[in-house]
């Protein structure tokens, strides 16, 4: 089956998906789709409702050379900092649109890595940034979410 980034206002992004139990065969060959899709879009990370799959899973790479990829299954934070940050948004769901978004500038994360064995990290900055927007994915939350409702509306009218 071919994959296809959902796009707002799909209603579809906004299922809340369910965590995995098993690392079965088709989730795998489901991430390395995830994968070549969100190198073709020249994305740094994409969650598996952006396709339309409600598990709890999501590939990223934040390297230059986009050379590292990396998976997370059943993300989870633990701990948020109160000092906060904000960062310049964009999302393959949402094409066109930029949006300054605040948030935990460190969080303290845990998921199961793609040989099934848990990771606990304190991530901080662009990672933290990534990890808290693709998380947000798989609660059917969006970045546009953030903005006040007037401006929600506005913003709509303009890319619609
Ligand atoms: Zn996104």
């Amino acid at each position: 089956m071919e994959l296809k980034i959902l796009t707002f206002p799909n209603p579809r992004l906004r299922i809340k998906a369910k965590e995995i139990k098993f690392l079965d065969p088709e989730i795998k060959s489901n991430l390395t789709k995830l994968f070549d899709l969100m190198y073709e879009k020249d994305g740094i990370g994409l969650a598996a409702t952006q396709v339309g799959i409600h598990q709890r899973f999501f590939v990223y790479d934040l390297s230059e050379e986009k050379n590292s990829p990396k998976i997370a299954i059943n993300p989870r934070i633990i701990w948020k900092s109160p000092e906060k940050i904000i960062y310049n948004e964009g999302c393959l769901s949402i094409p066109g649109l930029r949006l300054n978004v605040e948030r935990s500038k460190k969080i303290k994360v845990v998921w199961i890595d793609e040989n099934g064995l848990e990771q606990q990290k304190e991530v901080e900055d662009l990672e933290s940034v990534l990890f808290q927007h693709e998380i947000d994915h798989l609660d059917g939350k969006l970045i546009i979410d953030k903005l006040p409702k007037e401006e929600r509306k506005k913003i709509i009218e303009l890319l619609y």
